[in-house]
């Protein structure tokens, strides 16, 4: 039933962008957790988190995975802060068809964030040497939602591409395949 009222837990990880050094051990490590099976590889393409790096104009911000964008913004948003000229879409969660991060980069999968699901605390958080990351957690009352699985999400992302007609035959050749 929709509108009932849940108590969920919001996590959120705050961001100090000040203490942040660029060192990327954050990319390291959710790359490695994520890895199957776990810890066996490390590439921080696949990070759910990345670290936005323009050293030249000392800006080292780390940035979450989100949601799938299923289309580009009409328009794209460029911030000068405090005298600091950002990239295009710096600040942007979405992986989105303009560019390559926050997806797999053989298969294009969304990579979105999962707050570490199962571990007490993010990694990135625990790997963070300086500070610039911590977790703060509370409890709020909202509306009961339906959570998308991470498997829902990847293969609504891959119909897209290739079309469902696709998805369902190669599913089908693959379990042939392990069958035989
Ligand atoms: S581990 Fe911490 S200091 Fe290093 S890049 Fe990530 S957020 Fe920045
Ligand atoms: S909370 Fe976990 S999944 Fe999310 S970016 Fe940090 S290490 Fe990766």
């Amino acid at each position: 039933m929709t509108g009932e009222k849940k108590k969920k837990i919001i996590k959120t990880i705050k961001i100090d962008a000040d203490k942040c050094n660029g060192c990327r051990a954050c990319e390291m490590i959710c790359s490695a957790f994520h890895a199957m099976p776990k810890y066996s590889s490390n590439n921080p393409a696949r990070s759910r988190i990345r670290v936005v790096r323009q050293p030249l104009e000392d800006i080292y911000i780390p940035v979450y995975g989100g949601e799938t964008a299923g289309a580009e913004c009409a328009g794209r948003d460029k911030y000068v802060i405090d005298g600091k000229e950002y990239d295009e879409c710096t600040f942007c969660r979405a992986p989105c068809p303009s560019r390559a991060d926050f997806k797999e980069p053989d298969s294009g999968l969304p990579l979105k964030c999962d707050m570490c699901e199962g571990e007490d605390e993010p990694l990135c958080v625990k790997w963070c040497i300086t500070d610039a990351l911590t977790l703060e957690e509370r409890e709020e009352e909202g509306e009961e939602e339906v959570a998308q699985e991470e498997l829902e999400i990847g293969l609504a992302s891959l119909a897209e591409k290739h079309g469902m007609q696709k998805i369902l035959d190669a599913v089908a050749r693959m379990s042939i395949a392990r069958k035989g």
